[in-house]
């Protein structure tokens, strides 16, 4: 009785898994257009790091910190396409819940996190998982996470709180 409720559970489970990675799959195409796009607008207006912020750069591991852009707004970007926008508000852009966004080499900052060296720090290590995975892989590996463990347990934002040492 028992193992026939944990077969179907796990059955369950795991139909609901492929499901949220057919989603994945499904605005992958459209979200990585709009992210390389974002970031490229992003990257011809945002400012070089400082000196003291290319360290925390080099510390954390950025390949080339020098062609990190920091850009400083009180209000993200979000996609246009209606389907795309409804994905991305659901996982809370352009929200106030949102103080700092990595895209590629681009980083995002409130104002009221424009010299918090922890968000930067956090940021930071976002541009690392892009040195390793590159923009594609980044974005996919970052939306499964998003959709099968949520943002606390996503294994990408642990190595960034981690690493910029935000308390679990
Ligand atoms: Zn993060």
């Amino acid at each position: 009785m028992y193992r026939n409720l944990l077969i179907c559970l796990l059955m369950a489970t795991a139909l609901t898994g492929c499901a949220k990675l057919e989603k994945v799959n499904h605005f992958l195409p459209a979200a990585l257009a709009w992210f390389n796009q974002t970031e490229q607008e992003l990257l011809a207006v945002g400012r070089p790091l400082t000196a003291e912020e290319l360290e925390i750069a080099h510390k954390v591991g950025v390949s080339q910190p020098e062609k990190v852009r920091l850009v400083v707004r009180p209000d993200f970007p979000i996609p246009s396409d209606p389907e795309l926008r409804r994905e991305a508000e659901r996982l809370r852009l352009g929200s106030d819940w949102e103080g700092g966004r990595t895209m590629g080499y681009a980083i995002l900052l409130k104002p009221e996190f424009a010299t918090n060296r922890t968000m930067l720090t956090h940021e930071l290590v976002h541009v690392t998982q892009i040195d390793r995975m590159g923009n594609e892989d980044f974005l996919k590996r970052y939306l499964i996470e998003m959709e099968l463990l949520g943002y606390e347990n996503s294994l990408m934002e642990k190595e960034a709180r981690q690493v910029a040492g935000e308390a679990f």
